[in-house]
């Protein structure tokens, strides 16, 4: 599979929108990208939960800034201060479907 590419990103009101050069236009929310992000603290209280991570636990979250990091990821910052998470274009992209 080529690697999937961002045409365009945007923010709509609370949400991220990420258009990828399949086609296919992806919205992702604050909270969710915070319960799920791949940062190595946040992985290893993921690892110790058996619950799914939950998005209503970041309800209240925003995002602050999201910064690309070369030409593969993004670091997003969220409004709780929160920026370890490095999102690799492949993890997004992997997203895309949940919501
Ligand atoms: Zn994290």
């Amino acid at each position: 599979m080529p690697m999937p590419r961002p045409t365009s990103l945007r923010m709509d009101g609370p949400d991220l929108v990420i258009e990828w050069n399949d086609g296919t236009v992806a919205r992702y929310s604050p909270h969710r990208l915070r319960a799920l992000c791949p940062c190595a603290s946040c992985a290893e209280l993921r690892s110790h939960s058996t619950d799914p991570p939950s998005p209503d636990r970041f309800s209240n979250v925003t995002f602050r800034q999201v910064t690309p990091v070369g030409n593969y990821a993004y670091q997003i910052t969220f409004s709780d201060g929160h920026n370890t998470g490095i999102y690799t274009l492949d993890y997004l992209y992997r997203l895309r479907n949940l919501e």
